[in-house]
């Protein structure tokens, strides 16, 4: 059985109770982590996670509120004896930047560093990310204040799809990425240049014809109802905010 985890829910202010948004996707022997903008390994071992057994990262963007956890996570694995490779990727930008970012802190001279396999993502329409019997990701470019890409997840035993629309406008990548799927966890920080307000998370979700609409990426502090009801409104079925630890058995 595969499952989504919402690690994080909130925007780029974290609330009091909710992270930036971070996911896990994992299914089989694989579990893989969906941006990382602080240390995951609490909230992983909450939910009974052993965080070595994260096989894969996948960053959307290079903003702070989902890669500024990165350089603490490979160092935290190193500590907790990591050895099999951890997996990572992002666009050319962001696994560039991440690398910088540990060379900043020496990495190199760490001694015993286990493997990390840098996977440089082309900027095209459903790239694939990962393939393996229990899921497959792939990844579309949308439209954000930089290069991001927003996910299609497939869980293979149950044949059900989710999509993940990360920071962006309104854009036909991500209805494709959602189209048909099961579950839409669409970002809703409010119309602005690179992000969508309920209204419109609510006209993507509906134009892709998705079974069921969560908000993600939203401002913890405003009220949940009149964020759910914009997007309602235009879904036309109800609508739910996504929460951490939320789980989607999928
Ligand atoms: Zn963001």
């Amino acid at each position: 059985m595969g499952k989504i985890i919402v690690l994080g829910s909130a925007n780029a202010v974290a609330g009091l109770e909710q992270e930036n948004t971070h996911l896990l996707f994992t299914a089989g022997e694989r579990v893989v982590l969906v941006d990382c903008g602080s240390s995951p390994i609490p909230r992983l071992r909450r939910l009974g996670v052993d965080p070595l057994r994260l096989t894969d990262l996948i960053l959307t963007h290079f903003h702070p509120d989902h890669v500024a956890g990165a350089p603490l996570l490979l160092m935290d694995l190193w500590l907790l004896g990591r050895r099999e490779p951890l997996h990572v990727y992002g666009l050319a930008d962001v696994t560039d930047r991440l690398q910088a970012m540990m060379d900043l802190y020496n990495w190199k001279r760490w001694p015993d560093f286990y493997p990390v396999v840098f996977h440089v993502l082309p900027a095209e329409e459903m790239t694939p990310v990962v393939a393996d019997a229990a899921l497959s990701v792939w990844a579309s470019p949308v439209r954000h204040l930089i290069p991001t890409v927003g996910l299609r997840v497939l869980f293979h035993a149950s044949g059900k799809a989710a999509a993940y629309s990360c920071d962006t406008e309104p854009c036909p990548a991500v209805v494709g990425l959602a189209s048909g799927a099961q579950l839409l966890l669409h970002e809703s920080a409010g119309q602005q240049t690179g992000h969508s307000s309920p209204a419109q998370a609510g006209e993507t979700a509906r134009q892709a014809g998705v079974e069921a609409l969560y908000l993600i990426h939203y401002d913890t502090t405003l009220e949940e109802a009149e964020l759910t009801a914009a997007a309602a409104e235009t879904f036309g079925k109800p609508v739910q905010l996504a929460k951490d630890f939320m789980e989607f058995e999928l």
